[in-house]
């Protein structure tokens, strides 16, 4: 998902929010929603589709106030239905509240369970409706005494944008798990869960959010708040291989350059012998350029994208997939006839797009397809919010590396290490690996851990 949120006092915050999620629209695709606060009361706007499908001129003109959060949502707990659009609004002690999580909760059943013992009462299936219940559990206190009592509880990933009618707030994990940064536009401060966002607005960077950070926005200006914490952060490396726009920088790391650097690491781990480079588009693009500069290849647009087309992952049925992955690609014959070819991609996550892509380009003449991948082999499920958490469907914890090849049809199948990764990322600590490695630092959920020791 991706959050956004600012404070004035520019009036047109409701556009303002509108275009920064705009540029957040890669993080989600399947909902949108915008509130605004006047301080006095919160209006939210939200819907299934696209930003630019969701708000239209009168609605924007409508949502009026000084003050706003955003949210577009991607989906992993919870269905694909209207009521689990964010920002979630409700009435509490103290007036009303808007939050916007992008994250997972990993024991957000036992919460759920507990909280509803107690009397709250649930209106969708996803877990950030239990932070909004539990602030409300909270509402003697000052927000961010709610905010601090309710990280005690919670536990997994969350970046959170908060709004009560008289403040903005943002909150990032204690592992700092998702991105989230500050950015000032004149005298509003913004937050958002990328650099992208900042930029689309001509926003000034401030800086990222640290882990375990609580920020206030309200009209005194900035203050903030640490949640103290012993550990190490786990940012997700994902971040990097797939998920935040290559413009973003996240932790002082810009994403393009670690992706172009992956691909030069993977080149020094598995020259291939080839005609030409070709990225999957647009995620392989980064990678493709990174390894066809390190081996000195031609890097090659071999593969067309049709730009109407969403990403494929999003569609949640595979019957969909399928269909989605020709619709959005296909190759320049003329390039790859007869030609050794190396494609590079960024991940391969159940190996459907790699399939299409090496009998595509097979069938349209290449004498050999290598297919290169920018990032280790994707093992292990996350539980943090990236939608790759059954197992079953990774064909990496289902097949040995040379059954995956011959799955594929690849003439040669390689991956980037994870020492490659960090050596691309230039540093080692502070990231999660769970997917690629297997370790989880963060919690998982319960009912994984014993299934796991069973
Ligand atoms: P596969 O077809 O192997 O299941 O998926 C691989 C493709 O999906 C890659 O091109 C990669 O860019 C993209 N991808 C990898 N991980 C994710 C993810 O977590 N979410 C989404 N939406 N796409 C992903
Ligand atoms: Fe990111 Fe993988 Fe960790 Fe999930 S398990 S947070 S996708 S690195
Ligand atoms: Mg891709």
């Amino acid at each position: 998902c991706g959050v956004f949120g600012i404070y004035g006092p520019q009036k047109d915050v409701a556009k303002l929010t509108y275009y920064g999620l705009y540029a957040l629209q890669h993080r989600g695709q399947e909902s949108a929603g915008i509130a605004v606060s006047d301080g006095l009361g919160i209006k939210v706007h939200k819907d299934m589709g696209l930003v630019s499908e969701v708000f239209t001129e009168e609605i924007l003109a409508k949502l009026t106030g000084h003050m706003a959060i955003g949210h577009v949502r991607y989906s992993t707990t919870g269905a694909s239905l209207a009521v689990n659009a964010q920002p979630l609004v409700c009435r509490y002690l103290q007036g009303s509240l808007a939050v916007a999580h992008n994250g997972n909760l990993t024991n957000a059943n036992e919460l759920r369970d507990k909280l509803a013992a107690n009397g709250s009462v649930f209106q969708s299936t996803i877990d950030s409706e239990v932070i909004v219940n539990l602030i409300a559990h909270y509402g003697q206190s000052s927000i961010e005494d709610a905010l601090m009592k309710c990280m005690i509880d919670i536990k997994g990933s969350y970046s959170l944008v908060v709004m009560t009618e008289e403040k903005v707030l943002g909150v990032r994990d204690p592992y700092g798990n998702r991105p989230l940064c500050l950015g000032k536009l004149g005298d509003s401060y913004i937050i958002a869960s990328e650099t992208c966002a900042l930029d689309a607005l001509g926003a000034r960077f401030v800086r990222d959010m640290e882990p375990g950070e609580i920020v206030t926005i309200d009209q005194h200006g900035l203050r903030s708040r640490r949640f103290l914490t012993a550990h190490e952060p786990a940012v997700c490396i994902f971040e990097y291989i797939y998920f935040a726009r290559p413009d973003s920088n996240i932790d002082g790391i810009n994403v393009m350059a670690a992706r172009r650097a992956m691909g030069r690491e993977l080149a020094k781990e598995h020259p291939v012998e080839a005609d030409i480079v070709i990225p999957v588009p647009d995620s392989g693009i980064a990678g493709a350029l990174g390894y066809a500069e390190a081996m000195g290849l031609m890097f090659e647009v071999g593969l067309m994208k049709n730009r109407y087309v969403g990403r494929t992952f999003i569609n949640p049925e595979q019957n969909e997939r399928d269909l989605a992955v020709r619709l959005k690609l296909n190759p320049v014959t003329r390039l790859i006839e007869g030609k050794k070819v190396v494609v590079v991609d960024d991940s391969i996550v159940r190996g459907t797009t790699s399939k299409k892509i090496v009998k595509m380009l097979k069938d349209k003449g290449a004498k050999e397809v290598h297919m290169l991948v920018s990032s280790p082999p994707v093992m292990h499920p996350c539980y943090y919010g990236i939608d790759t958490s059954e197992r079953a469907q990774l064909i990496a914890a289902q097949k040995p590396l040379e059954e995956i090849r011959k799955y594929i049809d690849a003439d040669s199948l390689h991956y980037l290490s994870l020492e490659g990764l960090y050596r691309a990322l230039g540093r080692e600590g502070g990231f999660c690996t769970a997917c690629l490695s297997g370790e989880y630092r963060i919690d998982i959920p319960a009912e994984e851990e014993l299934g796991k020791h069973i």
